[in-house]
């Protein structure tokens, strides 16, 4: 830190880190909408012509007339669409490794009055089908827990991605058991810039009802825009977001910055630059002898193992990142804000902490 950072508007600090793209702050064209909206009076709680647009901009995006709602976070997003497929007694069924199983601390479970969750395994983070098709079929009696939902994670947990076939059969497989779809796309415009197919083609198209799509990760400062493709399912969606205390009063600054990222193309650019970087990274890594990469680097992340003592070393220096899958597995996040020098500088020192 220098004496300049900690200058009459407060301490000041980066960090070294690739823990995760939600570590990086808002990107200008983002920013510049906020400010934008920050115009004089308009009526609250999404009846304003930002939110308008927005929900224009999203249905010219996925080239489908969807019903969308913006919320705060990714928790709620993917609690509350599970909320509205799902009653009580119903499950979704969804990847060892989800988000919704690992780090939502019930949610899911608690937004919908107890629908359980049913997690399969499956390798690079994607769900193996025959093992969703079991735990499907494994029982129909009234004391198994109705499975109503499959849920798949765009990008995945791991940095891997869906194809097209992959996401189809998916989606053939659930609608043969009458199981609805919902897309868990915190990272979904990096799964977008990865396979260079159209929104619509890696969802409606390919069978998913509802799409959870990430905007802080991407470049805002937060908020996420629950998708619904089928729109009776949305049906009353608005009392649960006012209910759960995810209905913004202010609703244009949750609305706002997704007209400035997919006006100005910046929702793609942002993924495809953060996507850029974990290869470069992928690369490097990969030429250093000892390293081990741990799934193909398909989106904006790359998993290492790292020998020996070395990735406490490099915590040691001061680097940031986390490693919760595996034992001794890294995980190297890449954002928007990601720069060639930053993934240049983390390659010099992991080299130096193997030593
Ligand atoms: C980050 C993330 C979310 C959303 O997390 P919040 O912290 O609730 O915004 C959801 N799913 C996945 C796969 C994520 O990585």
């Amino acid at each position: 830190m220098t004496a300049a950072d900690n200058g009459e508007n407060g301490p000041a600090r980066t960090y070294n880190q690739f823990a995760s793209d939600n570590y990086a702050g808002i990107c200008p064209e983002a920013w510049q909408a906020m400010d934008t909206a920050n115009r004089g009076f308009v009526p609250s709680y999404g009846d304003d012509c930002w939110t308008e647009r927005a929900c224009g901009l999203i249905r010219e995006l996925f080239e489908t007339n969807c019903q969308v709602f913006f919320v705060f976070n990714g928790t709620a997003a993917n609690s509350l669409a599970l909320a509205s497929l799902c009653l009580s007694f119903h499950s979704v069924i969804c990847h060892d490794l989800s988000h919704m199983e690992t780090d939502e601390c019930g949610a899911p479970e608690f937004f919908s009055n107890g629908t359980k969750i049913l997690h399969v395994g499956g390798a690079e983070g994607k769900l193996d089908l025959d093992e969703v098709e079991r735990a499907i079929t494994r029982r129909s009696d009234i004391h198994y827990p109705k499975p109503r939902v499959l849920s798949l994670t765009q990008a995945t947990e791991v940095g891997t991605v869906y194809t097209v076939d992959e996401i189809g059969a998916a989606s053939d497989l659930a609608n043969r058991y009458g199981l609805r779809v919902q897309m868990d796309g915190a990272r979904f415009a990096n799964a977008v810039a990865s396979l260079g197919k159209t929104p619509a083609e890696i969802t409606w198209k390919a069978g998913v009802d509802v799409l959870c799509l990430g905007g802080a990760k991407n470049g805002m400062a937060m908020g996420e825009a629950v998708v619904f493709f089928k729109r009776e399912l949305a049906e009353e969606f608005d009392y649960r977001c006012k209910q759960s205390g995810q209905l913004a009063s202010k609703m244009r600054f949750l609305a706002a910055p997704w007209i400035g990222m997919l006006e100005s193309g910046a929702w793609l650019r942002n993924a495809q630059h953060a996507n850029r970087c974990a290869q470069l990274l992928e690369r490097e890594l990969s030429t250093i002898s000892g390293v081990d990469i741990m799934f193909p680097c398909r989106a904006n992340s790359v998993f290492v193992q790292l020998p020996g003592r070395s990735a406490e070393a490099l915590r040691e220096a001061g680097w940031r990142f986390y490693t919760f899958i595996g034992s001794g597995g890294a995980r190297f996040m890449c954002s928007w804000q990601t720069t060639e020098e930053d993934v240049r500088s983390l390659v010099a020192a992991v080299r130096l902490a193997i030593g």
